[in-house]
């Protein structure tokens, strides 16, 4: 490992790194210089310490406890961002999905403009399928470039990737590094003013100036809602609500009086209340409602 171009970072402070700025460190974390360098890194690795891909952190809890093995993380290598035509946009998967949304704007190109507001890289955006105000990865996603977790290079179609609701599955575990992105054909004033209403949305329905890690709960299946008989259209937030959610503490973790499905670090919480407060919504849910609300959060290392 010694001949690695890229940084390898021993005790990397990731919990505070996260966007909810808390949580332990990750034993090595391994920021790759370009492709070659993250497939040499995977071809020698020791296979058996456990792997953990990490984007910008916008959607995870670092436990307290930290991140044992090996970490990777895409940095300002596998940021570049081009319009390839007038309608197609490639990006790196390293790079942030505001920069994937302004390089489209400027092109003129629609249809990409609900990435201004979802924080973290496009890797993390691919494997969450991220998506606002109707609009998701998937529909705009025309294929992926990747890496499994042995070395070995994949190109996938977004077919491929079997993308449902906040999900993508693809073919085996890999690490993403590009994608292209399809758009339409528009004129940079109608997009500029979309993504200015998105903007001003977002500021006034959720708490983006706070410690978070955007929705912390998935909105639940119709069908899981039929069946606990209760309106098949409801949202995680509405669930959260219901259950006396908004504004619950635990510790510094606190269920954001502004949108009661963000949960925020209020200035000195652990992960482990983070946790325990989703924990602890979920089993209200499941007593008070018989639903099972599912974790969109993602929560990796161990606990303290
Ligand atoms: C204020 C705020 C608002 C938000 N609003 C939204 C929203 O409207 N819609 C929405 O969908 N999300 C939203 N989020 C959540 C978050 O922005 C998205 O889930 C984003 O896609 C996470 O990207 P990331 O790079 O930070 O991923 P991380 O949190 O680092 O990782 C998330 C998952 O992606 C995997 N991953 C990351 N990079 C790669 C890669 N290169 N290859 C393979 N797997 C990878 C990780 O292993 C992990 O499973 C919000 C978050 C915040 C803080």
């Amino acid at each position: 490992m010694e001949k690695m171009r890229g940084d390898i970072i021993e005790n990397a402070p990731l919990g505070a790194q996260s966007w909810f700025r808390c949580g332990g460190t990750a034993d090595l974390l391994f920021k790759p210089a370009d492709q070659d360098d993250l497939i040499a890194f995977l071809k020698t690795r020791d296979q058996t310490v456990p792997l953990t891909v990490i984007g910008g952190l916008a959607n995870t809890i670092v436990r307290d406890g930290g991140i044992r093995g090996h970490c990777i993380q895409l940095g300002k290598s596998f940021a570049n961002v081009g319009v390839l035509d007038d309608v197609y946009v490639e990006a790196g998967c390293g790079a942030l999905n505001g920069n994937v949304a302004a390089s489209a704007v400027k092109a003129g190109i629609g249809g990409l403009e609900f990435l201004s507001g979802i924080p973290g890289s496009v890797g993390g955006a691919l494997r969450m399928n991220a998506g606002a105000y109707g609009a998701e990865i998937k529909d705009v996603l025309v294929g992926a470039r990747a890496v499994t977790l042995i070395g070995e290079e994949r190109r996938y179609t977004a077919e491929d990737l079997k993308m449902t609701y906040r999900h993508t599955e693809p073919p085996e575990d890999v690490i993403f590094t590009g994608a292209i992105f399809k758009g339409v054909d528009e004129d940079y004033d109608t997009v500029k003013a979309r993504i200015t209403e998105i903007k001003k949305k977002r500021n006034e329905s959720q708490p983006i100036k706070e410690k978070t890690g955007g929705s912390t709960f998935a909105n639940p299946d119709p069908k899981a809602l039929r069946r606990a008989g209760l309106p098949e259209d409801m949202r995680a937030w509405q669930v959260v609500e219901k259950v006396g959610g908004r504004g619950l503490r635990v510790g510094g973790a606190q269920m954001s009086e502004k949108h009661c499905n963000f949960m925020i670090n209020t200035g000195d919480a652990t992960a482990g209340e983070l946790e325990m407060l989703g924990d602890t919504l979920i089993r209200r849910a499941e007593e008070d409602l018989g639903l099972t609300l599912h974790w969109e959060i993602k929560r990796i290392g161990e606990k303290a």
